[in-house]
């Protein structure tokens, strides 16, 4: 099976597009979404709308899913992502709302070999960035491969024997990880609409289960016509502003 993996689009429709556009010729078959749809950015609907169209075998939520369909509060969120939470609650469709509201916390089993989460395995909101949190989470992780996001940040953890070793974000447009047997992985494919890691373009994975390989790829998207949804929306130009330089 080959899997298209995609978390933390946040309602950047230029960059979801452009994954998918990138993916096509890639063969995939079947969607893993690991959460953060909404949140940030100035098309929550249609990026909703395409999630849907696309639909996952597995989904779970994000932070700002939770936050944007009005079933959690924005209590940890800084004044500009509750700002935006506040704004996609208000332009959310009632059906879509809902829809939000019903997605799974992870972590969810996907196979044999993969599982995915959005934070991390043992919390869907904690966040993975070092290799003290990844060894956490290895320890809780039920299968081979574990994907998350949350962080926005590439990475790759690989746990072998009790050693832990991290690749993290590299210029390359393209980058392969293959899973050793006897190894154990935690695998960021980084951020669709909102990158963190000083690389504007959209990040996604792909998972080829036979071949037990991830594919981690960066695709350009037009960041100007995003940054003029955001600005025309009447959310916070910073918010515009990170997107062309990825932080
Ligand atoms: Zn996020």
């Amino acid at each position: 099976m080959r899997y298209l993996v995609l978390t933390d689009i946040h309602a950047n429709l230029e960059a979801l597009d452009a994954c998918l556009a990138h993916a096509a010729s890639r063969g995939c078959e079947a969607t893993l979404v690991l959460g953060d749809l909404v949140g940030y950015g100035a098309d929550p609907n249609a990026v909703v709308e395409r999630v849907q169209a696309l639909k996952p075998v597995a989904i779970v939520r994000g932070n700002h899913d939770k936050v944007a369909c009005g079933i959690d509060q924005a209590e940890g969120f800084n004044a500009v992502a509750r700002h935006a939470a506040r704004w996609t609650l208000e332009q959310l469709t009632p059906d879509y709302r809902e829809w939000l509201a019903a997605l799974p916390a992870g972590p969810t089993e996907v196979d044999d070999l993969l599982e995915i989460c959005h934070g991390s395995p043992f919390d869907e909101d904690a966040y993975i960035f070092d290799e003290l949190d990844a060894v956490r989470a290895l320890k809780v992780s039920t299968r081979p491969l574990c994907l998350f996001g949350h962080t926005h940040y590439p990475v790759t953890f690989e746990l072998s024997d009790e050693t832990i070793e991290s690749i993290g974000s590299t210029p390359a447009s393209e980058m392969r990880v293959q899973i050793r047997d006897g190894c154990r992985y935690l695998i960021n494919p980084g951020s669709v609409g909102q990158p963190r890691d000083g690389d504007p373009r959209a990040a996604y994975a792909i998972v080829d289960t036979s071949e037990r390989r991830v594919e981690l790829f960066r695709a350009t998207y037009p960041v100007e016509a995003a940054q003029a949804k955001i600005i025309e929306a009447g959310l916070p130009e910073v918010l515009a502003q990170r997107l062309a330089v990825g932080r």
